[in-house]
């Protein structure tokens, strides 16, 4: 005997995006012997049939600073060796294509002032924001 297939009315779990969680559900529609369209139990919505096998997504990645662009770090790379960077010190005056040295972030290269005597400085491990004089 075949098993009977699953008719509309019939109850079955599936993935409710609204609730984000596998619920029960209500089989409104059928296609094909499956079931197509399902009322959520909980929240009552209508929705395509989703299998309760949850896929799991790679959680994204924040990232808290840019990535340095392989080009941009070549040109650092070549200002390293040609300008002997001095450490840093926030009541100085810098100006873009200025040379640091950070306790924290080690060498930098000024990319720019953006006024109110903050500057950009790229560091191996991104721009950042940073006080100048
Ligand atoms: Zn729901």
């Amino acid at each position: 005997m075949k098993k009977a297939a699953q008719s509309v009315g019939d109850i079955i779990d599936a993935r409710c995006t609204k609730c984000q969680k596998v619920t029960n559900h209500i089989i409104v529609a059928i296609a094909g012997n499956k079931p197509a369209k399902v009322q959520c139990n909980t929240c009552q919505g209508n929705h395509r049939y989703r299998p309760p096998e949850v896929v799991r997504k790679p959680p994204k990645r924040v990232s808290d600073a840019p990535v340095v662009k392989p080009e941009e770090w070549v040109d650092l790379e070549n200002a390293k060796g040609n300008i002997a960077a001095k450490d840093y010190d926030m009541n100085l005056n810098y100006r873009a294509g200025s040379t640091i040295r950070h306790p924290d972030f080690g060498f930098g290269l000024v990319q720019r002032l953006c006024g109110n005597r903050k500057m950009e400085v790229l560091f191996a491990s991104g721009k950042k924001i940073m006080r100048c004089g």
